[in-house]
């Protein structure tokens, strides 16, 4: 008797996910360009990145006003770290998902 099941496991076994927490929408995403299928043209892209100007960063810019660093308010809107990273399919141009921080 053949039994498909039990061999394709065997060569599927995944490794050990070395993935750190992070929340994420899905598909998951990182703060980096990543290499992904994309689900729209499944065309195995390095996703693009831009970056989003979010209510945060505004809340980072006025935070340093408050604190009279205000020659440093513009850094929130500079720095990526206050913003969220959008990644997109270089091939198709669509929306693939989002990196919150
Ligand atoms: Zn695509």
């Amino acid at each position: 008797t053949v039994e498909p099941f039990k061999s394709a496991n065997l060569h599927t076994q995944e490794p050990p996910s070395l993935q750190t927490t992070v929340i994420v929408t899905s598909p998951n995403v990182g703060p980096d360009p990543t290499t992904i299928i994309c689900p729209s043209c499944r065309a195995t892209v390095v996703t693009r990145l831009d970056y989003e100007t979010t209510t945060k960063t505004h809340l980072c810019a006025g935070l340093l006003c408050l604190f009279l660093c205000w020659p440093c308010a513009f850094v929130p809107y500079c720095s990526t770290s206050c913003r969220d990273a959008n990644h997109y399919c270089p091939n198709c141009g669509s929306f693939i998902g989002t990196y919150r921080k």
